[in-house]
Parts: structure tokens; sequence; C-alpha cells
């Protein structure tokens, strides 16, 4: 199996790998044909799985796409690469994705675009875009993907594949590199609901390593996230908020959504007007609070510490600049930028603290939607099918007002899922597909993957 996937990514052209070691796959994959013979395997132990290269991962490189991390070997790996390595599955290798995972196309990386396998002249999405490449192109049957402000779920949409962002604090960012971490959730991305279920069900869980991991006493951290997949949808009230089938949205999209809508009736579902009025001000929110964090994160690429330094320098401070200048990318610097002058003292309470204010309304917007009117909500990923390669790369705005329809669930810590529903018509050739967002309350994730397994 493990043989299978490494020839079909030797022979592969979309660029979704970074980083792959035959000789170290096919080690843990001998290592899991005999802890099977054994008798000692478990449901996935054998199976393999690719790694976002956000996680890091002992013995390979970790480079978050980043010049500045470019020859970077981890001593340890991330608790998420740990888990999976003990439950036996073997790592293919590691994906590419936007740098720091800041993007929505995979065009942010340093190691070039990634394209899509549905229509290669199509974006794949991002920041996870070498994990859902990866996935839908079967170069592997399973990856990890981290989401900030949709980065599983809309990469799976453009890809059509399926990926679930869990409640904040289900996975442990431990190893995870950091880009914003209030928002930052690690999940799968794999071609089914049921994929998905088994493997949460090794990622998920308590870290003492992280220290804002659920706790057991939030709620029930031990749960088996397939436990319901089978379960009819009989009487679930699916909220559709009017905010997410406004203006700009594509038709080709929504006509997708609204006919995968009208399937959830016919299980049994009703559909609900909600409304969540504050959905436009997750983007400013989100753009603000997301480069905050990250220029704090990323002041720990100084040059000293990790990876790249810059030659020719004349004394510290110009080694700090000039590494920073040269390690970083463009999309990079403008978020330092952002974040470092939205933190200024005089504009902090002006920016940051607003924000932090805006951003409570937001998750008061879904519990009220929670508390009165549906089990779960549903809406489009995104607004558009993925757009064509380029087309918006030196357009940061453009990207980023892609994202409204995913950064409110970020901002609000909430379990988000994208399914596959059909396709839309590219701008130029090709089928491209429409995924479906669901939303649910917190520790939703095994009602989220029930309903999408039923769907599929
Ligand atoms: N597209 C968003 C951004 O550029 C989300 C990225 C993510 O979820 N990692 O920040």
């Amino acid at each position: 199996l493990t043989r299978h996937y490494l020839d079909r990514i030797a022979a592969s052209k979309h660029n979704a790998f970074l980083h792959v070691d035959a000789e170290l796959s096919l080690a843990q994959a001998r290592a899991a044909d005999e802890r099977i013979a054994a008798g000692a395997g478990g449901v996935l132990t054998g199976v393999p799985v690719a790694h976002k290269d956000i996680f890091v991962t002992k013995g390979w490189r970790s480079t978050a796409a980043s010049r500045m991390l470019g020859n970077y070997v981890s001593p340890f790996d991330a608790t998420v690469v740990d888990k999976l390595g003990t439950a036996g599955m073997v790592t293919l290798g590691k994906l590419n994705c936007d740098e720091f995972a800041m993007g929505g196309a995979n065009e942010n990386s340093a190691f070039g675009a990634v394209t899509n396998p549905w229509d290669t002249g199509a974006v794949p999405g991002g920041s996870s875009g070498g994990s859902a490449a990866a996935v839908a192109a079967r170069l592997a049957p399973g990856a990890t993907g981290t989401d900030t402000g949709g980065s599983i779920r809309q990469p799976a949409a453009f890809c059509g594949i399926t990926g679930i962002k869990p409640t904040y604090g289900r996975v442990s960012r431990f190893g995870m590199i950091a880009f914003a971490s209030s928002l930052d959730q690690g999940g799968p991305m794999a071609q089914t609901a049921e994929d998905c279920a088994l493997l949460l069900n090794e990622m998920a869980g308590f870290d003492q390593r992280d220290a804002t991991s659920l706790t057991p006493e939030q709620g029930n951290l031990d749960e088996d996230f397939a436990r319901d997949l089978n379960k009819p949808l009989a009487g679930l009230r699916i909220g559709v908020p009017k905010e997410y089938f406004g203006e700009g949205l594509a038709t080709d999209v929504e006509a997708a959504v609204r006919a995968a809508l009208e399937q959830f009736v016919k299980l049994g579902a009703t559909l609900v007007d909600i409304s969540l009025p504050r959905t436009s001000l997750s983007i400013p929110t989100y753009y603000i609070i997301a480069p905050a964090e990250a220029s704090s994160n990323l002041s720990r690429f100084d040059g000293v510490r990790y990876g790249f330094r810059a030659d020719g320098y004349k004394d510290l401070a110009d080694m700090y600049q000039k590494t920073r200048a040269a390690g970083f990318g463009p999309e990079v610097q403008r978020r330092i930028m952002v974040g470092t002058y939205v933190l200024c003292h005089g504009y902090y309470d002006a920016y940051y603290v607003q924000a932090q204010k805006i951003r409570r309304l937001i998750a008061d917007d879904f519990q009220a939607a929670f508390r009165d009117q549906c089990d779960v909500i549903m809406g489009p990923v995104a607004p558009t099918v993925a757009w064509d390669l380029g087309s918006k790369a030196n357009d940061p705005v453009a990207n980023y007002l892609a994202d409204i329809f995913t950064l409110s669930t970020s901002l609000a810590g909430l379990p988000g899922m994208s399914i596959p529903v059909g396709f839309g018509q590219g701008a130029k050739n090709g089928r491209r597909p429409v995924g479906l967002q669901i939303i649910g309350n917190y520790f939703g994730e095994a009602k989220l993957l029930n309903i999408a397994h039923q769907f599929q």
C-alpha cells in the first residue's frame, strides 16, 4: 500500500508534496506489517497518511513552506504526528501549504504553487492546499491539515474532498508551527466523513503540552467520533443563515448548496431561516487578530534559534533585518507589519481590543441560533469555486474577502466541516468542486460527521 502511494506521488505533477523519503516510509510500513502479523494492529495500522508541513516531524524537514525553515529538521514529533504514528499509520511525506499557513490559495508557499487535481489551471485552495490536492489526486488516503480561518474547509471544498476543523482545543497544537494561537486548530482531511472520524479518533485528546488543550472537565474528550455515523437524520433542524446566501455568492455555488439542502430535507431534516448578523465583520476582525498573534509568534524566527540566516550583515540588528527580509515571503511580511501596527501603543485600543469585543459578539450570534432555532448550520464554504491560478496572486484583499464564510466559525472556536456536494463551472474549463459547510456547536464533531456520512 505504501509503495502504491509512493509510486503515485513520484508520478504526480501537482507539487503537493514538499518532502518524500521512501526509505523512511517503507521502514514504517514494514513495522506496521509486523505489528499486524502479531495481531497487535488497530484499524489504522499500516494505513498511509501525509502531514501538512506545519506539523513538525522527527527526522523529516519541517518547513511551514517557508524559506525561513527551509532546512529545519525537527528533533521531536508534533502530538498529532506522534498519535497517528502510535496508531501505526505510515508517514508518506510532508505536504505543501501556504507559508506559515497564511493564505487561501497555496500560492504563498516558498516552494511553488500546488495545482488543483480537478483542473490544473485552478488553485487547490489553502492554506492546506497540498493536503487537499494529495487526497483528491489519490496520492494519500488521508492527510492532516490546520485551520485558522478556513484552511481545512476551503481547500477541501475546492478539491472535492471531506475535511473537519474540530472545536478549538480538541486537537493538540503542540508541534504545530504557530500562526494565530487562539485560532489554530488541526484536523483530518480525507475522502469521506467516515475516514475523517477514524483519523480524528486518533488525533484528538487532552495534551498537557498545549496550554489551550481542552480538559476533561470542559467536555467529554474520550469520544468515539464514529459512534453516530449511521444515525438517521429525522428531526434534524438545519439553520440556513441569510448572510451566507447574499450578494457575492456565485450562482453555481448557490445552486449546488441549495440542491444539497434539499437532499437533507429528503433525509428527514427541516430547514430554518436564521441570521448571523455579524458575518461581514468577521473579515476585519480576523484580519486584525490573526496578524496580531502572528507578529508575536513569528518573532522567534530571528536567524539565531532556527533555520535560515542571511549573509553579509554588519551587526545584530542588521542580521535580524536581513534574515527576516530574505527569509519571509511577502504575505508573511505583510501580516507581521499589520500585526505589529494594530498592537502598537496608541492603536491597540482602537483595533485589537475592538476586534476582541466583536469576536465575542460573533460567537454570541452562533449561540443565539443554536439556543432557539437549529441543531447545526449549513451554507457554502466559499463564495466561488476554485479560481484560476495566478488570478488573485497579487491581490491580498481579494484573497481575504473569499474567506467570508469560514472566518466566523474560527473566531467562535466552533467545529466546522466541508463536504463535496457537486460542481460549479470553472472560469475557463473543467469542472470545479463545490463544498457544503456544516457548522456545529462546541463538541459537536460526532454530529457533523453523522450528518456528512448520511449525505455521502
Ligand atoms: N485564508 C485565511 C488566511 O489567509 C485562513 C488561513 C488558515 O486558516 N490557516 O489567514
